[in-house]
């Protein structure tokens, strides 16, 4: 993409307030980064910081000032989600309305007990349905609202439920196939009913579209996600902006760096006298 100037070109870096800045997570900033400056595009910074008992604004503070000692500029104001929880779920208004969600108030044991017997090839447990044809006048504080994805598919029967993808993994044009998003994907939860709680894959669907996202930069921890979130683009009339997962960070072990790696915190690595260059050729940039 690098030397093709594509001035319509918008992408983000949207972490998570919840720890220190890993060298994974500065990949990822660096090279959206880089691919939004290389398009002469715009590149912004958004807080994915839904998860109210996790994130913190001193985390927040940290990632930014990382991110600002990598010589990493953002353009306009960083976007938080968190004030806007109660926004997103009203946004699912018309998808009630229309019989696409439903609530429910099945606990993990509950979903465990109905599945017969572990699916192969599932990496979680798809939702058996047990709650679905519930109406949304039977739901209770603390009930989950799933997606009825068998009814949204066949309400997007027409749809051209595709995403292109331009990551070195899974490049190329994906077609979603209903039968196998039935299968892996199921009934996901979208909110849950007076918890101030938002779906990640759902406000980030939201603030993709409001921001005029065309280019989603991103782990290929999150390429199993895209299905749903192009499935609730079409539910919503928004569009779909093009993906690209990156490679992970792994340490010498050949594992990804979990959450919370603080050995391999930028904070750590600055105040060991590293530079950003030495950054960039940690992460092969
Ligand atoms: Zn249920």
């Amino acid at each position: 993409m690098a030397g093709q100037p594509m001035p319509g070109f918008v992408t983000r870096f949207a972490p998570s307030p919840t720890g220190p800045l890993h060298l994974g997570h500065a990949y990822s900033a660096m090279l959206a980064h880089d691919m939004a400056r290389a398009a002469g595009g715009r590149f912004l910074l958004r807080m994915e910081d839904t998860d109210l008992e996790r994130c913190r604004p001193e985390w927040e503070a940290a990632i930014v000032e990382d991110l600002r000692w990598l010589g990493l500029d953002w353009d306009g104001p960083i976007h938080r989600q968190s004030p806007h929880i109660e926004a997103y779920n009203a946004r699912l208004e018309p998808l009630a309305e229309g019989g696409l969600v439903y609530p429910c108030s099945c606990t993990r044991g509950d979903i465990r007990a109905a599945l017969a017997a572990p699916q192969e090839g599932v990496v979680h447990a798809v939702y058996p349905g047990t709650c679905r044809g519930r109406s949304m006048e039977s739901r209770q504080p603390g009930d989950a609202l799933r997606l009825d994805l068998a009814r949204a598919l066949t309400h997007l029967a027409d749809a051209d439920l595709s995403f292109l993808e331009t990551g070195p993994a899974h490049e190329g044009c994906h077609r979603i196939d209903p039968d196998r998003a039935r299968r892996e994907i199921g009934d996901v939860v979208l909110s849950r009913k007076g918890e101030n709680f938002v779906a990640y894959f759902l406000a980030s669907a939201f603030d993709d579209a409001d921001q005029g996202i065309t280019h989603v930069i991103r782990g290929e921890d999150l390429f199993d996600f895209t299905p749903v979130q192009v499935i609730l683009q079409h539910l919503f009339g928004l569009p779909t902006p093009v993906y690209h997962h990156h490679r992970l960070i792994r340490d010498e072990a050949g594992r990804r760096l979990a959450k919370r790696d603080d050995a391999r915190a930028i904070a750590k690595y600055r105040a060991e006298g590293a530079t950003p260059a030495d950054i960039r050729r940690m992460v092969g940039l």
